[in-house]
């Protein structure tokens, strides 16, 4: 089978090491293969035009080099284009609506503030969503109010699946992540249904990201089945921990590769730093 890969930044700040560090162990599983660059833009609040010219330029800097996607002419380019989130809506949609229609989702009126003493799923030190208490559960999808909603999860049922950098997995449905969204009130799919629907359109056979998206992968799990998509395999990444252990945040612009390429360092001096 032909080896199709991605890298799927947000343009919400400037790449850094983390990024760095997932990118190419994501580029360099994808040799001899393709690999597709995908712009997640659908923050809008939060994405901006410079970063993603910043991030193609970046990538580049370092020696990724892409098949698919937005180029550094500001082409883009390959079968499945447009490759930005943002002008992806129609597939979201459809798939939104093949959800609602199978009864898998139901609309929740929740606010951040009612969320606010859930609990959160136990050792998820990686991903601080809290478990969904299930207040909305019983609401009728046939509502036409704006809200969001959320996708049922099958309470009990452990999803397994065997990592090519982790090991085996498994977490289980309603005690390591809870009811998930899909939409959001604004009209906005979220992560997790656009990824799932992108990486299907976009015939992806490996997913490679970073290991703090481990539960995120078993939330996607559930959404490819409900939606009858072929599951791709998966690789979690270590994350980029900096000399006190801790992760990178996008504002940690110290470490972000324009810094680093502004300070004079080489690409593999760059490279060598993120895989060390
Ligand atoms: N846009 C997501 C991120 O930057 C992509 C995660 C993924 O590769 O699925 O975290």
């Amino acid at each position: 089978m032909h080896y199709r890969g991605r890298i799927a930044p947000s343009p919400t700040g400037y790449l850094h090491l983390g990024h760095a560090r997932t990118f190419l162990i994501a580029a360099d599983r994808a040799k001899p293969g393709t690999l597709i660059l995908r712009n997640e833009d659908l923050d809008t609040a939060r994405s901006r035009p410079e970063f993603v010219q910043a991030m193609i330029e970046d990538l580049h800097w370092l020696g990724i080099h892409w098949q698919e996607g937005p180029q550094p002419s500001g082409k883009d380019t390959g079968p499945h284009a447009p490759y930005a989130q943002s002008q992806r809506r129609s597939p979201y949609a459809a798939a939104f609506q093949q959800l609602r229609q199978a009864g898998a989702i139901y609309p929740c009126t929740c606010s951040r503030r009612d969320l606010q003493g859930a609990v959160r799923a136990p050792h998820a030190e990686d991903d601080d969503e809290p478990l969904y208490p299930g207040t909305c559960r019983h609401r009728s999808p046939l509502t036409e109010a704006p809200t969001a909603w959320r996708f049922r999860v099958p309470d009990g049922e452990t999803l397994h699946f065997e990592d090519a950098l982790q090991g085996p997995q498994h977490f289980t449905a309603g005690t390591d992540f809870g009811d998930f969204l899909v939409m959001r009130r604004d009209g906005v799919p979220s992560y997790q249904l656009a990824c799932v629907v992108d990486d299907a359109a976009m015939a992806i056979t490996e997913v490679v990201r970073g290991r703090d998206l481990l539960r995120s992968t078993a939330r996607q799990m559930l959404l490819i089945r409900a939606l009858g998509l072929s599951q791709p395999t998966y690789a979690h990444a270590d994350l980029y921990l900096d000399e006190h252990g801790n992760r990178l945040a996008k504002r940690d612009n110290a470490r972000s590769i324009r810094t680093l390429r502004q300070s004079g360092l080489s690409p593999q001096q760059v490279r060598d730093l993120a895989l060390s």
